[in-house]
Parts: structure tokens; sequence; C-alpha cells
């Protein structure tokens, strides 16, 4: 059996969970999650970096500082998770969706400007598969129209655009450590600040809306409720388990990329011969091997060829079903100009294993398979 996704875990991991459990201090905010909030304030140079309970969690603080309200409209693919519209949902905000391009399945940037109506205050663009959108376009979108910058990038830690690490780039960036992501705290996530100026809010909005982050430094001496909040903080013994993989981001990191090498390298005659689509990474843009997708030519091949794979003991999964065609969608949000490729790519998409353990010969085993897929296929025909 070849699975899907399979998290995270070694010793090292156990070993900081133990330690976490041993400290006695088990709350949100301790040594671990400074050492993990340290790692990306380093590494990604972004004025702060504040763990959250998840990716969700990150997008919700994010809307939050961007005062979107009743009303305002906010600019997002419709191509997605849920998480990307929810947060504009809750605060009262109405999505609009635009289409995707199809090489990358991100946003499209020439397309969003024509989307932009008095009502719109932002721009959530969301990294797919952790390669980056086109973000000095979506930048001077923003600037022109006086927007904020949303960057989804719960699969996109460890990517770059043009050498600057994504989630820095537009005015806050949020990632996901949920358990299918490349790193992992079973769940988990970080909001990214990219000015220092809103910090002292994130930090507030995260501490249940009260002062306390500032009464813990002593900056005051004693703390109480000044804004609105919730609880966004995980706890410190999920943070432990993190950082057991953060202190060895980049051993993962190459493994992981070694293994969507490989996949690429394997499927580019099927893809030479016009059997599938391979994914595709634009200029200047360093992704992270977070999944690998083919497209086939219609829905029914794709659904014949999951089934194909199932039958020989290989998980493979499609994606999303696109947000302005669910039930939530309808109601909370419209889709602006034409739906060209979101759902006719999505429905040819599908993602092959892809995790850190996966091994050279199971990869070649899934193209095999894949393969074989395709001749039993032709001589059907
Ligand atoms: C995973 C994911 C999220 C949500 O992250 P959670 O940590 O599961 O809340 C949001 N947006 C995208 C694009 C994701 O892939």
């Amino acid at each position: 059996m070849i699975d899907f996704n399979r998290p995270y875990y070694d010793d090292i991991c156990l070993k900081y969970v133990k330690q976490a459990f041993e400290s006695h201090y088990h709350s949100g905010d301790g040594e671990f999650t400074r050492k993990c909030r340290k790692w990306f304030e380093e590494k990604t140079s972004c004025a702060s970096c504040l763990l959250t309970t998840s990716g969700t969690a990150a997008l919700e603080m994010a809307v939050l500082l961007c005062d979107i309200g009743p009303s305002d409209e906010v600019i997002m693919p419709s191509f997605t998770f849920s998480s990307t519209a929810n947060c504009v949902v809750r605060a009262g905000g109405r999505c609009v969706f635009v289409d995707v391009r199809p090489d990358t399945m991100n946003i499209d940037e020439t397309k969003i400007e024509e989307a932009i109506t008095d009502k719109t205050r932002a721009i959530i663009c969301v990294h797919y598969a952790g390669v980056s959108c086109e973000m000095d376009t979506i930048m001077k979108i923003a600037k022109d129209h006086n927007l904020k910058v949303i960057e989804d990038a719960a699969q996109g830690v460890m990517s770059s655009y043009h050498g600057k690490p994504l989630g820095t780039i537009g005015d806050f960036g949020c990632y996901s450590f949920h358990e299918t992501k490349n790193y992992s705290m079973g769940e988990g996530g970080a909001l990214i600040v990219n000015h220092p100026e809103d910090i002292e809010r994130a930090e507030i909005l995260r501490e249940k809306g009260t002062n306390r982050s500032k009464y813990f430094r002593g900056q005051i001496d004693k703390y109480s409720w000044v804004d609105v909040g919730s609880s966004y903080l995980p706890s410190d013994i999920l943070a432990a388990f993190l950082w057991g993989q953060l202190e060895q981001a980049q051993r993962l990191y190459d493994e992981r990329m070694a293994i969507w090498n490989l996949y690429y390298e394997l499927l580019t005659p099927l893809s030479e011969e016009g059997l599938i689509e391979l994914p595709f990474i634009p200029e200047g843009i360093t992704h992270n091997a977070h999944l690998f997708f083919i497209k086939t030519e219609s829905l029914e091949v794709r659904q014949s060829l999951i089934s194909y794979l199932k039958a020989r003991d290989i998980l493979t999964v499609f994606h999303y079903v696109p947000l302005h065609s669910a039930e939530a969608g309808r109601k909370y949000g419209r889709f602006s100009g034409e739906d060209k490729y979101t759902t006719a790519d999505s429905e040819r998409l599908v993602r092959l294993p892809m995790y850190y353990g996966l091994t050279h010969d199971e990869v070649r085993t899934v193209v095999a398979e894949i393969r074989g897929f395709y001749d039993e296929q032709r001589t059907v025909r």
C-alpha cells in the first residue's frame, strides 16, 4: 500500500515534546513557541511571526487586522480551500472569485483589476502547491487601488518569489502546520506580520483581546481587555513538535524536493506524448515540493486513473471543488468574469502520493502504474 500522505515525526520531535511536558509549562508562548518564532523571523526577515492554532486562525487574524467588515469585498481564487473564503465571510465580507491561470493554478493576475469595485478592500492570493503567485503585478494593483494583500501561504513555507520568502511580500502572510503540510504540529499555523505597526494589535487579537503579551514582557504592570480577539495561540507542546522539524528543515526540504524532481523526470515522457500535463514553475520562483499533481485530459480519465491506482493499492486524491460552485460559495460570493479554467482544470487534476519518507522505489512504482494505465487505455481504444 502506498499512502497518499504520512505525517512526519521522529525521535527529535518526541524528545522536545517530552521536554515541553517536563518544563511544566504547557500553555501558549513558552520556550518552544519562542524558538519557532525566532527561527521564522530570522529565516524570513519578517517583522513578526506569531504561531497560531491553525492556518485558518492565521487567516482570520489577518482579515481582522485588515479591518474587513460587513459589505466589504475581498478578491481571491475559487480554486482553494474553504478557509481562504471563510475568514472573510466570518467578518461579514463577501468573496469575489477570480479565475486561475492553467499553468500554476494560481489566481490570474491579469483578471484581478476587472474584479475591483468601490467595495473591494483586499486581495487574498493563494500560493498553490507552494508555487508563488505573480506578486509584482498583484502588489502593484493593490498599491494603485489602495487594497490590502493577504498571502495564503499555507502551502508555501520555505518557498520564495524572486528571493523573497512567501508570506513576507503582502501585508500579512499565513502559514499552516497541519499534518498534510510540509512541516507539521498536527494542527497549527503562523501569522507573518510584515509591518511593525501591526504587531501590537496582532498580539492582542491572539491573546483573547488582552494586552497580556505586553504584560509578559514587563512593559505594563497589569493586563486587561482592550480589543476584540480570540484564543489563537497553540500549546507549547505542539510548538515543541514543530521545533523538532524546523531544526532539520533544510534536510526535510531537500528530501522532499528529490521526490518531486524524480516524479517530474519519470513523468516527462508521458507528458511529451500528450497524455498528461505536469506542474509548471515560473522563472525566478523557488518552490517547496509541497505537492505533486498531474492533469489528465478529462474528468472521466481522472476518475478511472484514481480507481485504477486504488485497485493497485496506490492512494491519490483530487481537490478542490471550486468555492463559487459550492453551497456556501453561492451564498457568500460571486465569480467575476469567465470561469475558463477553474472548473475545467480542477476536474482534471490528481495529486500523487507525496510525503517525507516516500521511497524513490515507491515513486517509480507509482509512475510505472500510471504508465500501465495509459497502455491499457490505448489497447481498449
Ligand atoms: C491547509 C490550508 C489552509 C488551512 O490551514 P489549516 O492549518 O488546516 O487551518 C488554508 N489555505 C490553504 C490554501 C491550505 O492549503
